[in-house]
């Protein structure tokens, strides 16, 4: 299929693209990566009249950090993060381990993580890793900036807290501390598919205690899912215990936030080759590698001068 006709505009400051989405009644699209709005629009999913293109004002393709917070432009690829270098400490090394995932290199190169924030899609990588660290998503439009944190951003699948008129600038992540370890873990059907479930995790362990977990989850609901009632399990759990072991006992912390996160966080929707009690069972045994790993990266990062683990 073609898409239906449209006007096109290549604005070169914030200030152009906004007034250019005020001046179209919501009948505009921002044209980014163009990894999903150009297939949407040739599938006639979308039938913008204005396709507003971002990629020649100059600054969103930065990122930049202050001390204590990460900010991403909105023209960042989604391949800056495939090297752990690239983000200081840990927040670096969970995007480096989520990046590879999304979709395949000429996508990566292109699309955008501000894009798929824009986007919103339940089995976004970025999404979800924004909602378990609650990112704030920075929007600008006709009344000026505003940021919206991801607990409140994101309203269902492609619904979002954005104004029609408004454009999303950035994302702005906490910087997390050496203290604190991460974990993502994917399953899908095949390189090509979207996750079937994925699992962002970090803990931040203070004298061999949890004292912080952030669970994000993917392709879980219809929305990126913050699993709050498992993170609950995990705080002050001695993180130390039995996480080489295969399996994990029943009773283990980790065991339990799995089952709480297939039960009471995630709501998934069926989908073709994945029912619910898939998708569950799925979820819970994720959970439990993911937290695993976070420790595992946790203890790497940081040895006391015995070489044990603070
Ligand atoms: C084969 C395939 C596989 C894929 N696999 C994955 C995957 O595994 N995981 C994953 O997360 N994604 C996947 N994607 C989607 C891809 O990552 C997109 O790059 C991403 O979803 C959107 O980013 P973009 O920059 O390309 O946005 P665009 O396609 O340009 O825009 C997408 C939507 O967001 C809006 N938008 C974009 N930027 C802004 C902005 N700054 N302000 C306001 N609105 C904006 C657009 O108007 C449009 O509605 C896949 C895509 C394809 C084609």
């Amino acid at each position: 299929m073609k898409p239906a006709a449209f006007d096109y505009i290549v604005p070169r400051t914030v200030p152009e693209a906004v007034e250019a989405l005020g001046s179209a009644d919501g009948r505009a699209q921002i044209l980014a990566g163009g990894q999903s709005l150009i297939l949407d629009m040739r599938l006639q999913r979308l039938r913008p009249e204005l396709v507003v293109d971002i990629n020649r004002i100059a600054g969103l393709d930065r990122m930049s950090t202050d001390g204590s917070t990460l900010r991403v432009g909105a023209l960042v690829r989604h391949d800056a993060f495939v090297s752990a270098r690239s983000v200081p400490g840990p927040l670096g090394a969970l995007f480096a381990r989520a990046a590879p995932h999304i979709a395949h290199p000429p996508i990566r190169s292109r699309g955008t993580m501000v894009g798929s924030f824009a986007w919103a899609h339940p089995a976004s990588e970025w999404c979800a890793i924004g909602a378990a660290l609650d990112a704030d998503v920075e929007l600008r439009g006709p009344e000026g900036r505003r940021a919206v944190p991801a607990r409140d951003y994101f309203h269902g699948r492609h619904l979002t807290a954005r104004r029609p008129d408004e454009m999303l600038t950035g994302v702005r992540f906490p910087l997390l501390g050496d203290s604190t370890g991460v974990g993502f873990i994917e399953h899908r059907r095949t390189h090509f598919c979207f996750a079937q479930v994925a699992v962002a995790a970090a803990l931040t362990v203070r004298d061999g205690v949890i004292s912080e977990a952030r669970i994000g989850l993917v392709n879980c609901a219809d929305r990126p899912v913050r699993a709050h009632a498992a993170e609950q399990v995990l705080i002050g759990a001695g993180a130390w215990a039995s996480v080489d072991r295969r399996p994990l006992a029943d009773g283990h912390p980790f065991a339990r936030a799995g089952r709480i996160a297939a039960e009471q966080d995630a709501a998934p929707r069926p989908e073709p080759y994945a029912d619910v009690e898939y998708k569950r069972h799925t979820v819970a045994v994720l959970v439990t590698r993911t937290l695993c790993q976070a420790v595992r990266d946790r203890r790497s990062r940081l040895a006391g001068p015995e070489g044990e683990p603070v």
